[in-house]
Formats: C-alpha cells, structure tokens, sequence
C-alpha cells in the first residue's frame, strides 16, 4: 500500500509519498498558505498530495487541536487564521475517494518515532518537542493517550514557576516560558543584547562566559520539568525532538543532570535525540493512515 503523508505547520507544509513500512519514495515542502482559510488550505494540501501520484491512502499531520475520529480541527492558534472547524478529513475523502487519516502535528511525530524512529524498542514514551514553544505527546502500547478532549501531553503548560512569566495560554510560570528554544534566546538577548537563534548560541558557547551561562541556567529548566514528568509516568525513555536538541552532546548532558534530580528508583530512564529529523510527522500520518479501520480494506499489522 502507498501513502501520501503531508506534514502541515504555520510556514511550512512537507509532503510525501511513503510505502506502508515506512519507505519515502518521494518527499518535498512547500510555503503554506495561510491568508485564504481552511478550506484554501486543505486544496493546496490536496494539489500538493495529487502531485504525488497513486496513493491508496492519505496520512495528515497537522498544526492544532484535531479530533482524530471526525478528522476535524478542533482549535487552531492564529498561526493559520480560519483553521478552527475545518474537516480536514472530510474534504480530502471527497476529493480522492481513498480513506484519510488525520492526526495533530505532535503526536504524529511521536507516533513517526514509536513506529520507525529513536523509540522503536520501547512502547511506552514521552515525547516533547522544543521550538517555539514545547509540545508533548505520551505513547502507550504503541498510540497516542488523547485524555477527556484529545489534549493530553501540553507539557509546555506544566507550571514550574509559580506567578512567573504569563504564557500564551493565560496562566503564568508554564515550562515554555523557561526551557524552550525561544526562551534561551530570550534570556541571552536579555544578558547579551544579542539576538541570535539556538544554533548561533552554541557556536559562541565556549568564547563567551555570558553566553554559557545562560545555556547552563536553561539546562536546568529542561531538566527540573522533566523530573517532575519522570516522577509521575515513570517512563523507561522520552524522546527530545526540536532542532536544538541536535546539537552535539546536549541531550546525554541533560540526561546526566536529569539522574541527579530524580529519586534512585526512576534513574534507569533514558533521554533520546529524535531520529527522524523533519520527516517524523508525515512517518506518523503513515502509520495512521496504514492503521485506519476502513469498510472493504485489511488495517495493516506493525
Ligand atoms: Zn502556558
């Protein structure tokens, strides 16, 4: 079975068409457009998935809150004005007359890295995701927990400073606001009067006492809210994605310092680096759409 996957993000929408155990036999990006709504959204996704060519089925991964029965989005942010309601589902099904699966951007890659990446060997995981902000994802028996409303797993909303810095969401002192890319590079803005992005941080780290400093102090925020997530899951692995967690030794460095955080029953936790790089959130909307209960057609077995 042939899968066409699109990964669809705020600036960005990655693309692909996948075999069933996880083969990419083509894969490009395209600027998303997002002045238009929903609806102009999902036919640039459709065009974008018909160039393709001959898929029996289509995997989404998406920005927003997603009802992952009805395919619909349930709240998206104004990165994508006029998201919010659209059957993302529903429009592709009418269009192409193939089953499709549509699953929020977070999960899928954490469903990418159970399935074809870093957590292969392990069916329980956490998986957070730092950038802009930090997304998370909790695995179970190979699947998403979704919790009461699809929502579980906002681990950038765990309060670690209370009455600190207000959030996105409304409320104050949220581990984004101190552990995430964007945070370390408001810090060393604050300390250095420089803007410079995570790469750039690291390249002056070792010239630049200020700077490391700050990297240090941001460390311990990733790891103090990762001790409060280790101490209630108990997890045997999380996986770190994000571009900065790809720079060299971070992720052993933070789980060393996370052991020494962690009550001695916990300590056999490992941290790992995402494997799939930006092609872990269409492998998820592969093995979603692989797995899609669908009238006439055998789900397939991983
Ligand atoms: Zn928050």
């Amino acid at each position: 079975m042939k899968i066409a996957a699109a990964d669809i993000g705020g600036t960005a929408i990655k693309y692909g068409l996948y075999s069933q155990d996880g083969t990419c036999l083509k894969f490009a990006e395209s600027p998303t457009d997002t002045k238009n709504g929903g609806a102009a959204l999902i036919r640039q996704v459709g065009d974008l998935l018909e160039s393709l060519g001959g898929a029996q089925r289509i995997g989404i991964s998406t920005a927003g809150q997603v009802d992952p029965k009805t395919g619909t989005i349930l709240f998206a942010t104004d990165t994508i004005p006029g998201y919010t309601g659209t059957p993302v589902k529903r429009l592709l099904e009418e269009r192409f007359q193939i089953p499709a699966a549509v699953e929020n951007d977070v999960n899928s890659a954490a469903l990418g890295e159970a399935h074809f990446g870093a957590a292969r060997a392990y069916p329980d995981f956490l998986c957070l995701t730092y950038g802009t902000g930090i997304g998370g994802a909790i695995i179970r028996g190979g699947e998403i927990e979704y919790g009461a409303t699809f929502s579980a797993g906002e681990f950038g909303h765990l309060i670690t400073h209370a009455g600190g810095k207000p959030c996105t969401c409304a409320s104050r002192g949220c581990y984004e606001q101190y552990a995430s890319t964007r945070a370390l590079c408001a810090l060393v803005k604050e300390k250095t009067e420089k803007s410079l992005n995570g790469r750039e941080i690291f390249h002056i780290i070792e010239d630049n006492d200020i700077v490391a400093q700050c990297v240090a102090q941001w460390k311990e925020e990733i790891v103090q809210g990762l001790a409060s997530l280790v101490h209630i899951f108990n997890p045997a692995c999380i996986v770190l994605a994000g571009g900065i967690m790809n720079q060299p030794g971070l992720v052993e460095s933070l789980e060393a310092q996370l052991k020494e955080w962690i009550m001695p029953n916990y300590r056999g936790v490992r941290l790992m680096r995402s494997s799939l790089g930006s092609r872990a959130g269409t492998l998820g909307a592969v093995y979603r759409a692989a797995t899609l209960e669908c009238q006439g057609s055998e789900k397939a077995r991983f």
